[in-house]
């Protein structure tokens, strides 16, 4: 499997590294001006980024200013859903085929324990062709992807860590949580996940039993007698309250120089001459023009990357909220509930704060496939979605549910978001020359781990924009999975 693994990830660098090459032997490392389309949280911490190398950043967002109180539902999908993302090693995990062994998650509606949320009338040729990439990629590929996305985690901490050293402010007043403990439904998967942790990490790790889980954070002690879980790990990580810290980074960013459009959707690359990318065309019919492009659109690029490699690639799969009242007896760190075979079989539970002083517990989980639209969502699906989230928060917090039952708590905050998702479970990461000699940059697709990998992501764009390659130009390459199948022509856009 390594030989294998080591042979495509060559095959890889030999083809794409010579065009990537020219892409970026032809960028003058100057500060210029770089043009962002999309402000969630991938393209909010690349553009502070960029300001932070000099150049000069404008940000054009469809959606509202993060910091408005704007209906959540005109959000993208870091502003919307629950006030939570959550940084471990091992976010932004591999997805493949059926985790049970049965037919593709994707296929199944959410009701029938599947992944199936959208109205499958409207699902067409794209979505089939899709699912069956996600189907083919062999098992030896499928850890080899997995093990490299996981590996940018490593480099994501370390720049996690100079963030919070070099901008502190972008961290006071976000609910920052220091530790996660992961719990387990199934002693087996409790297993295989520490000993991952272990190579991960090189660092020992004790597996508590649910006793010892329940003695140390009393709050789970309901749970522990009901039999939800059967011990646990505590690992690195964080949690922060993901919508007051983009608030913080729009501010930073603004202080820095950078102009924000918020409301003004952008349509559709120009193309130049050759067809090279020379300008975006907003809406509005503005079209305008900078040195550099970094698109990174989230679940909802499908029409604003046509033409591009990356087109098609990146599906949505939406997760559901809803928030707690804090149970009050000692839950020190946030939570990672893995409950094998549920619906919604990973949970994660994070400790916040709310307007009113108090703390609450927000809980994010599910998977819902949507296709190539986003807005693609069938409701008894959505339902179905809400109703297993529903079932994760009453098993593992039965008092602090009827509480938020009957004070209309668990109501108001039910809510969902869609994450882009590739087939691959890896991340998109395109570079193409523009007409006037600059960079089109495109990145995203993050799957579960968009907020963990975003300063990685934004370091790699710095690279580019200096003429410097990044090993995730190549790893992240759109066109991997199809030149490994030889499905499709490899030659790259120019
Ligand atoms: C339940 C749930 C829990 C999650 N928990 C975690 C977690 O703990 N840790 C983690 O790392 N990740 C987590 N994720 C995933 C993470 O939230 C996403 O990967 C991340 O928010 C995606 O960010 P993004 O910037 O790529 O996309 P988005 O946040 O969707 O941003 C894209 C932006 O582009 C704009 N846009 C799109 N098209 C256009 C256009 N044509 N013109 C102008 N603007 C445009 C949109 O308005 C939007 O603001 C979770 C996801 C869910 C659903």
């Amino acid at each position: 499997a390594r030989a294998l693994a080591t042979a495509e990830r060559r095959f890889l660098a030999e083809r794409v590294g010579p065009v990537l090459a020219g892409h970026l032997g032809a960028v003058r490392p100057v500060a210029a001006s770089v043009v962002l389309v999309g402000a969630g949280v991938v393209n909010l911490l690349t553009g502070l980024r960029l300001l932070r190398a000099g150049h000069r950043v404008t940000f054009y967002d469809s959606g509202p200013d993060p910091r408005s109180g704007a209906p959540w539902t005109s959000f993208g999908c870091s502003r919307g859903g629950g006030d939570a993302r959550m940084f471990t090693l091992t976010e932004a995990d591999g997805y493949f085929g059926s985790p049970g062994g049965g037919p593709l998650p994707f296929a199944q509606p959410v009701k029938d324990k599947g992944w199936g949320l959208a109205d499958l009338a409207r699902l067409g040729p794209a979505e089939r062709a899709w699912t069956e990439d996600n189907a083919r990629v062999p098992g030896w590929l499928a850890r080899s992807f997995t093990e490299e996305v996981l590996g940018y985690n490593l480099t994501s901490d370390r720049l996690w860590r100079d963030l919070r050293h070099d901008v502190p402010e972008l961290f006071h007043g976000v609910g920052l949580r220091e530790g996660i403990l992961r719990i387990y439904s199934d002693q087996d998967v409790l297993e295989a996940h520490a000993a991952r942790q272990r190579s991960l990490t090189d660092r020992d790790f004790e597996i508590l039993s649910a006793d010892r889980v329940s003695a140390r954070h009393p709050a789970l002690a309901a749970a522990h007698r009901a039999g939800a879980f059967v011990g646990g790990i505590e690992v690195n990580g964080f949690t922060v309250q993901v919508h007051r810290f983009l608030g913080l980074v729009t501010d930073a960013a603004e202080r820095a120089g950078a102009l924000f459009h918020w409301g003004r959707p952008v349509d559709a690359l120009v193309p130049g001459e050759g067809g090279a990318p020379d300008g975006i065309r907003c809406r509005d019919g503005e079209t305008v023009r900078a040195d550099h492009y970094v698109l990174s659109p989230g679940a909802y690029g499908e029409a604003l990357l046509r033409g591009t490699a990356s087109a098609g690639l990146i599906h949505g799969m939406a997760g559901a909220w809803l928030t707690l009242p804090d149970p009050g007896r000692g839950l020190k760190n946030s939570l990672k509930i893995t409950r094998s075979g549920h619906t919604a079989a990973d949970a994660n539970v994070t400790v916040t704060e709310g307007a009113d002083g108090r703390s609450y517990l927000t809980v994010g989980s599910g998977y819902g496939w949507t296709g190539t639209d986003p807005d693609n969502l069938d409701p008894t699906q959505l339902e179905a979605l809400h109703a297993a989230v529903d079932d994760t928060a009453s098993s593992f917090f039965p008092d602090a549910f009827d509480e938020a039952r009957r004070s209309g708590l668990l109501e108001r905050s039910r809510r969902y978001c869609v994450r882009p998702w590739t087939a691959s479970s890896l991340p998109v990461f395109e570079t193409t020359r523009t007409a006037g000699g600059g960079l089109l940059l495109i990145t995203g697709g993050h799957n579960t781990g968009g907020f963990a990998q975003a300063p990685v992501t934004a370091e790699a764009v710095a690279s580019a924009l200096r003429g410097e390659s990044h090993p995730m130009h190549v790893d992240y390459h759109p066109n991997r999975l199809r030149m490994f199948y030889g499905q499709k022509d490899a030659r790259l856009p120019e």
